[in-house]
């Protein structure tokens, strides 16, 4: 069984705490994109953890993890997420936690390189997180990149790291005019971090197939949302990978499969990280408001996120583009406050209204088309049953089903494990 779970909208949406709740089930879990730049928090009885890099089912005694081949690994920043979970008593070690041979490896050269590239650009900056994500997947597909295989290798590292170094010191020096990195030092950081994981490093494609073969449940776990998917995404206010369910087997080593179920996360209003076009954002006021009731802080960078109205036409492209047939809603507690909610029902552009999500210029002059909803203005947290909820609340979620054409699977009332109920 092979169930990925994705974000619908921009990010942030609760795939983690979602993860969290559904890894249950599941015997293994899978990061199949990204890096370090995501932020999945979980609160459940252990404590409160925020992963970046590792799949959001490490915290689970039952499941196995596998950071896989799509994934960009910064090594020493695996090593302190480690080091933090032992801290809280959560045990991480090779028997349940493999690291594809095939995943890049971050640098700390391409973490200089997305400092001074947003440096350079100034107020047009992308608004990167910085953690060498757009260097590190321009040097994969510039075949210039190492893999985590390779550090099982000193004397192939040794061959190949040379040419690598002067291809990238061409940049960091002539371009950039900032010291170059050293070849020493480089093969002094891969040589630390390749003794400290090479019982983690292997084969997880050969893994994989072997755990679905016998009948292993496994779940993949996307970073970011729909939006910020390279080909399908805001581009180029995107992240540098694939973040759809459809790129969830490739990822993750095992290309052959198709998934069984796909869960897409959304969030009962929109956030966004960083720059980019983002049609339905607040300001003032307003936005204060919304951003201090969800917390919407970002957990990678402590970042305030943007804010706004949910947004039909996004969710609607974002759903179709991750093909999901189940849907979890989050967060609808937070809209609690509001005596008036408004939603996103279509576009406007040139005086004409747009149901399609659309590209580029469009995108970026579209202004919302708002439909106001009342507000139930009362605690529904501790709703364990849709029934349970104020009539206005219920209203809300039928009126986004609606417009979605989908009908909600699960519905997740706050960011506690049991927090939810099921549709
Ligand atoms: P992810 O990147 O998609 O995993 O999402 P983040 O962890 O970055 O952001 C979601 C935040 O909302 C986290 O702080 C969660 O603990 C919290 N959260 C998730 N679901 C709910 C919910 O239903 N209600 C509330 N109040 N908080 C939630
Ligand atoms: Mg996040």
């Amino acid at each position: 069984m092979l169930t990925a779970v994705v974000g619908i909208n921009w990010g942030d949406e609760g795939k983690g705490r979602i993860v969290d709740l559904l890894s249950e089930e599941q015997d293994i879990v899978v990061r199949y994109q990204g890096g370090n730049n995501a932020g999945h928090t979980v609160i459940n009885d252990k404590g409160e953890f925020i992963l970046n890099l590792l799949p959001s089912g490490i915290l689970r005694e039952n499941v196995v993890c596998v950071m896989g081949n799509g994934m960009a690994i910064d090594l020493k920043h695996l090593h302190y997420e480690i080091q933090r979970l032992r801290e809280k008593g959560i045990h991480v070690g090779p028997d349940n936690l493999k690291i594809s041979d095939r995943a890049m490896v971050t640098m700390p050269y391409h973490v200089d390189l997305d400092c001074y590239e947003e440096e350079r650009l100034g107020k047009n900056s992308y608004g990167s997180t910085r953690r060498g994500i757009a260097p590190v997947y321009s040097d994969k597909y510039a075949k210039k990149g190492i893999r985590t295989g390779d550090l099982l290798h000193e004397t192939y590292l040794q061959k190949i790291l040379p040419d690598i170094l002067a291809y990238k010191n061409l940049m960091i020096e002539k371009a950039y005019h900032k010291p170059g990195a050293s070849l020493e030092d480089m093969l002094d950081y891969l040589h630390t971090y390749g003794a400290e994981f090479q019982e983690y490093i292997c084969d997880t494609g050969e893994y994989l197939t072997a755990a679905h073969r016998a009948g292993k449940r496994i779940m993949f776990e996307a970073q970011l949302g729909a939006l910020r998917d390279i080909d399908f995404g805001i581009y180029p206010f995107t992240s540098s990978s694939n973040t759809i369910a459809a790129y969830a087997p490739i990822g993750a080593g095992v290309p052959g499969l198709k998934l069984d179920t796909v869960v897409g996360i959304m969030k009962a209003y929109s956030t966004c990280v960083g720059a980019g076009p983002f049609t339905v954002e607040m300001d003032g006021d307003e936005a204060e408001a919304l951003r201090s009731a969800g917390g919407e802080y970002g957990a990678a960078t402590g970042r305030p996120r943007r804010v706004g109205a949910f947004d039909v036409v996004a969710s609607k492209y974002g759903i179709t583009v991750q093909g999901s047939d189940k849907l979890a809603l989050t967060k609808l507690d937070v809209l609690s406050y509001m005596k008036k909610i408004p939603v996103c029902v279509a576009y406007s552009y040139n005086g004409a209204k747009i149901h399609s999500f659309p590209v580029g210029e469009v995108l970026e002059k579209a202004t919302p088309v708002l439909e106001y909803l009342d507000g139930w203005c009362e605690d529904i947290s501790m709703c364990r049953t849709f029934s349970d909820l104020p009539e206005n609340a219920k209203k809300y979620i039928e009126f986004i089903e609606e417009k979605i054409g989908q009908k909600m699977w699960l519905i997740s009332v706050g960011a506690k494990r049991d927090a939810y109920f099921m549709r």
